[in-house]
């Protein structure tokens, strides 16, 4: 079972780039690769399937500056980002990125090979949303890894001996022997396995070499891991003699699933809050970015909020002004929170933190209101996606309008249930929501669709405070959720390849870029074959 972390899945990484699931997945899986080669790495060939979305979208959606900066051990919020092409130069890196046909299974697959003097590594890893990834493959031997453990793989020439001195001498979340091309032990651990045990098994004639990855999640997982529910209805029955707040279980879930204190968890979204808010303020100043599409609009918008030129609604309006000075910050590589995902960062966060903004309200109720998010966004996370290559805009912006709108019940002093059926009724609004963005970047319709989805939010949550019926429980919205979005075609699931993407206006706006940018010249036959 997938447990997901409010601070793993949910909410978070903290980063810069337009996307998640490109930029902050992909610096993670190249911090991998970094360790896989003991930092030395020479060339590197990287290969997309054509089928898969990498293939039409590496470049402009940031999956080239995340893998590059991971591959020279740069954080997802580093302000080199923006230059990683100079910094793989300097580094005397040689980069090839090949679109081959891989047999790729999941739309987002990366299929690496790292080379050096000495030797020469692969890994096969996926992104699957929200920054979140998975190694599938190293060495043509298969593994998982989701980055939260330290991982160490002692390479054998045979693994009996071996694995019977490690059974004997460590303690560890996880052991496996590999089957496939390469023979190595796996070791899953809370921390890398000590220097002495390391010189014993170097000594071995067994064993050939070790290789220690780093864990790429703030949020560990161990062994026999278990939470007090995974779905809404066990959340519910969990409840049924201690009735807390919708935050008030998410910091008992995520307190579980981390292993740390509630305090710990309070604070820790303390910290995202006060990150989300920062990046708020900072693109209300103005943000500047060559390669975007739209202009700094959250200036103009709050001159006519301010001066009354606009149809009345304080909150709502406050929480447009929000979201677009976050979306801002996100098309200017400002940092950001991916909430759940950098494509989606801006409803959530506009929502809540607008309502906070326009109704007067206080830090510890931001706080409160994000961890309500937080938990509806685990069931998500759980039984459906954030990823728009597997579910479209509906698992972006739609998410983030189901944990919205939670949020903003608990803002209001809402009960519970009405706070469930708000993000029921806003996911149920969302259902089969296309990602096709314009010019191929991350910025447009993403803006439009993430000021739709706080507004939904915000309804939701009125209409919930006022009792209206969602019919559908959440879990089974979230079922359906899952099953529609694998239903959408690959077209219209992030590969620019369908919908908007492909409009006159949209391929212009694509050319005049990339020209821009000296990229290369946009072939716009090849894409309109390709749609055929
Ligand atoms: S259309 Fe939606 S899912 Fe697609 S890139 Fe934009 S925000 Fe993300």
């Amino acid at each position: 079972m997938n447990y997901p972390s409010i601070f793993n899945d949910v909410l978070g990484p903290v980063m810069r780039g337009p996307s998640s699931s490109h930029c902050a997945a992909s610096l993670r899986i190249g911090r991998i690769c970094r360790d896989l080669m003991d930092g030395d790495i020479k060339n590197v060939v990287v290969q997309y399937d054509p089928n898969g979305s990498l293939a039409t979208t590496h470049k402009s959606q940031g999956s080239d500056m995340g893998l590059f900066g991971g591959l020279l051990g740069w954080t997802a919020d580093d302000e080199r980002l923006p230059h990683y092409q100079h910094g793989i130069a300097e580094a005397g890196i040689d980069i090839r990125i090949k679109i081959e046909d891989i047999r790729a299974d999941h739309p987002n697959t990366y299929k690496i090979a790292l080379f050096n003097d000495r030797e020469m590594r692969e890994l096969t890893a996926i992104s699957t949303g929200g920054g979140m990834i998975e190694v599938v493959e190293i060495d043509g031997s298969p593994v998982s890894m989701f980055g939260d453990f330290h991982e160490t793989l002692v390479y054998v020439e045979s693994a009996e001996k071996v694995l019977a001195y490690l059974g004997a001498t460590i303690d560890c979340d996880a052991l496996e022997v590999s089957a496939g091309r390469t023979r190595f032990i796996g070791i899953k651990s809370q921390a890398f396995l000590p220097d002495n045990i390391l010189k014993e098994l170097l000594a071995m004639e067994e064993v050939r070499f070790i290789k220690q990855l780093n864990p790429v999640l703030p949020v560990m997982s161990r062994k026999n891991l278990r939470v007090p529910f995974i779905t809404c209805a066990e959340m519910l029955a969990y409840n049924r003699d201690k009735n807390l707040d919708l935050w008030e279980l998410a910091v008992h879930y995520e307190s579980a699933r981390g292993n740390i204190s509630h305090e710990a968890v309070y604070e820790r979204m303390r910290d995202l809050v006060g990150i989300m808010r920062t990046s708020i303020h900072q693109g209300l100043k103005g943000t500047r970015y060559e390669d975007r599409i739209l202009g700094c609009q959250s200036a103009g918008f709050q001159a006519k909020m301010d001066s009354g030129q606009l149809v009345g609604g304080d909150v709502l309006n406050r929480i447009i002004l929000f979201v677009t000075s976050m979306m801002e910050m996100k098309s200017s590589m400002g940092v950001i929170v991916a909430a759940p995902t950098a494509g989606a960062c801006g409803a959530l966060p506009g929502a809540v933190l607008g309502a906070v903004s326009a109704l007067g309200l206080s830090e510890d109720d931001s706080i409160k209101a994000m961890l309500a998010a937080g938990m509806i966004g685990v069931f998500i996370s759980a039984h459906a996606t954030f990823a728009a290559e597997v579910g479209g805009c509906q698992a972006e912006c739609g998410s983030g309008s189901g944990m919205a709108a939670a949020a903003i019940v608990g803002l209001a002093g809402g009960s519970l249930d009405q706070a469930l059926s708000a993000s029921s009724m806003a996911l149920q609004n969302s259902l089969g929501m296309i990602c096709d963005p314009i010019a191929n970047r991350v910025e447009a319709p993403c803006l439009g669709r993430n000021i739709m989805a706080a507004s939904n939010a915000l309804s939701c949550a009125n209409i919930a405070l006022a009792d209206y019926n969602a019919l559908i429980p959440l879990d089974q919205v979230v079922e359906t959720m899952d099953q529609v979005g694998k239903s959408i075609a690959h077209e219209l699931r992030c590969t620019a390849l369908g919908g908007l993407s492909i409009t006159k206006a949209s391929l212009e706006i694509e050319a005049r870029l990339n020209a821009l940018s000296g990229a290369e010249e946009l072939d716009l036959a090849a894409r309109k074959f390709k749609i055929c």
